[in-house]
């Protein structure tokens, strides 16, 4: 491409609203420009930028087999209703009424699509035999953000990748949740990012599980807390671990606890067995320490979906827990516990605790149990470890090392939906004894924008940008110093067609303007090699090649200029 034929209106002044540099770098360079509060157009550069990133996230869920498909911006608002978004959204979804031939029609935008994708495997999904299953698709999202800001970083309108997955276990989900969860990090790292994959809070989307990928950054608005010794890292955002249990508002008709013996419960299935139900039921699980012994807290549920999920929940958390958790005496016990025991460190696999007025509580007492526990009412946890208030400093909840805290901007999601939107919209699949069960889903949101604002933020310089190769709107910077000068114009020429049939992305600077003022450009821009030509150098036969990140200019014969970029 030749500067002079596409559209790069650089910006020598910041932009007085600008406030932050990935915003007045992407002005000032020419990749946007706004139309209003929360919309930006995507000049040339800014599309280019966003193909590339976008090619990136493409190639990596094409190799964890996922497939593409691409579905509405426009959606029916009953889908939302049905799973109760339509509230949980509140504002943020922007839907409105339209008039078809003889009706009203109540619409939405899509802000994500688990309605719509959930709505479409109920129709194409029956039996196990075609699960599991990964779909997504790189499409405009909509949000009536309260305050749209920082450039693109947050807009009300955005390009994201989403991902679904369906499944018939649990062990399924878990496992296409790794894929996607390695596959993000091979795209933040394709795409020159630094970045920390932290425990999250899942929204409005619910579900139980869900890392987010932060980008470190002293602008991002998201507060993270991280622990290098053992490399915990969770959002704030997040109420870690739900200790703070509110009993019911009521607890009148609530029968009190009852303990009762039962010789031989050390597992899981005796468990199981002794309450006559599968081990498949029981669904949450709180594991904790008290005199030294695991205890668990078995909370019942309704589908198979959660019987890896205590498996691995007690064999990997009673472990971990084991070396960190202190015991403090006070009156403050939970029921079924031996002595008064105050836990300094639960351990909580599932935070769900609101379901818990159905709970059978593990006792610390030997072959005895308690059943009917309320929470709030009959126990409560320690607080030393709500995260919200923590202070840099602070022990680490894994490790006891301490914590510290950074800034960091979201550029991915990742949860584990679970049978929410599939329970809500009847996508069910027939398992091998002709067996409805509800679709175990899980979802994968990536911003693509804020890929390309998070680079803007984090890789840039007092002159300008720096991109990496992998997503810089083109690789290779040409500038022919003296257009008006045949000669140099004949190799530039020369080396430009050269560089465009091996495939590399090139950008001429054809403009009659001064080599200072192209340079400075070049800067700005931040195309990552730069091949200069013209001047002295052309009188001894060479081309100038130079990094963007940094480091001496290599003087190169301009015969090879071309390979050499290559
Ligand atoms: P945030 O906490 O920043 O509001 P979110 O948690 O609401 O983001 P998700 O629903 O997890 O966002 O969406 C998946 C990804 O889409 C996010 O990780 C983020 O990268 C991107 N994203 C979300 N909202 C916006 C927005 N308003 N503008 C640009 N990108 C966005
Ligand atoms: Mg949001
Ligand atoms: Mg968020
Ligand atoms: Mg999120």
């Amino acid at each position: 491409m030749r500067w002079s034929q596409t559209l790069i209106p650089t910006m020598k002044e910041t932009p007085a609203d600008a406030e932050i540099p990935s915003h007045q770098l992407m002005l000032r360079a020419g990749l946007i420009r706004q139309l209003m509060a929360g919309a930006y157009t995507y000049l040339p550069l800014g599309t280019r930028a966003i193909r590339k990133a976008s090619e990136i996230v493409r190639q990596e869920m094409d190799r964890t087999g996922a497939v593409e498909l691409s579905m509405p911006a426009l959606q029916p608002i009953e889908l939302f209703e049905r799973t109760g978004r339509r509230d949980a959204f509140g504002n943020v979804l922007i839907n409105f009424p339209i008039r078809r031939r003889d009706h009203n029609v109540h619409l939405a935008l899509g802000p994500t699509h688990e309605e719509v994708v959930t709505d479409l495997m109920s129709r194409l999904i029956s039996s196990y035999r075609q699960l599991p299953m990964t779909v997504y698709q790189i499409q405009t999202k909509f949000r009536n953000e309260e305050r749209p800001r920082f450039g693109v970083l947050r807009t009300s309108e955005f390009l994201m990748k989403d991902a679904y997955s369906f499944a018939t276990t649990v062990e399924q989900l878990n496992e296409s949740y790794q894929k996607m969860y390695d596959a993000y990090c091979r795209i933040y790292s394709r795409c020159g990012l630094e970045f920390i994959p932290v425990e999250a809070e899942s929204g409005p989307i619910g579900g139980d599980a869900s890392h987010e990928f932060m980008i470190p950054a002293d602008n991002g608005e998201d507060r993270i807390v991280r622990c290098d010794s053992c490399g915990y890292a969770a959002n704030l955002e997040r109420a870690d671990t739900g200790r703070n249990h509110q009993a019911p508002a009521s607890t009148e008709n609530q029968p009190p606890p009852e303990t009762v013996d039962t010789p031989g419960l050390g597992s899981i299935e005796a468990v199981a067995n002794f309450l006559k139900i599968q081990p498949s039921e029981m669904i949450k699980t709180l594991i904790y320490l008290a005199d030294d012994k695991p205890v668990a807290v078995l909370l019942r549920g309704d589908h198979e979906a959660n019987d890896g999920k205590i498996r691995r929940a007690l064999s990997a958390q009673t472990l971990e827990m084991a070396d960190n958790a202190t015991i403090e005496r006070s009156t403050n016990a939970p029921v079924g516990f031996a002595g008064p025991v105050e836990l300094k460190i639960p351990i909580l696999v599932d935070h769900d605790v609101s379901l818990m007025s159905t709970a059978v509580v593990g006792a610390n007492a030997e072959d005895k149990h308690t059943t009917g526990v309320v929470p709030g009412r009959d126990f409560t946890f320690d607080t030393t470890f709500d995260l919200r208030n923590a202070e840099a400093g602070d022990p680490c909840p894994k490790c006891e090392s301490k914590l510290e805290f950074v800034h960091g901007i979201e550029v991915g999601h990742v949860f584990k939906l679970g049978t929410k939107y599939s329970e809500a919209l009847e996508a069910e699949f027939l398992d091998e004894k002709e067996q409805r069960h509800p679709l175990i889903m899980g979802c994968y949101g990536i911003g693509v924008n804020r890929i390309i604002a998070g680079l803007a933020e984090t890789c840039h310089d007092e002159n300008g940008l720096i991109w990496p190769v992998s997503v810089a709107p083109y690789e290779v910077e040409l500038i022919p110093l003296n257009v008006s000068d045949p000669e140099v114009m004949k190799h530039a020429e020369s080396i430009y067609s050269e560089l465009q049939q091996a495939g590399i992305d090139v950008l001429m600077d054809d403009r009659d303007a001064r080599p200072g003022f192209k340079f400075k450009d070049a800067d700005l821009i931040g195309i990552p090699l730069r091949i200069i030509v013209g001047g002295k150098g052309l009188k001894e036969g060479i081309a100038e090649i130079k990094w963007r990140r940094g480091g001496d200019a290599e003087k190169i014969p301009l015969a090879e200029a071309a390979n050499d970029a290559i």
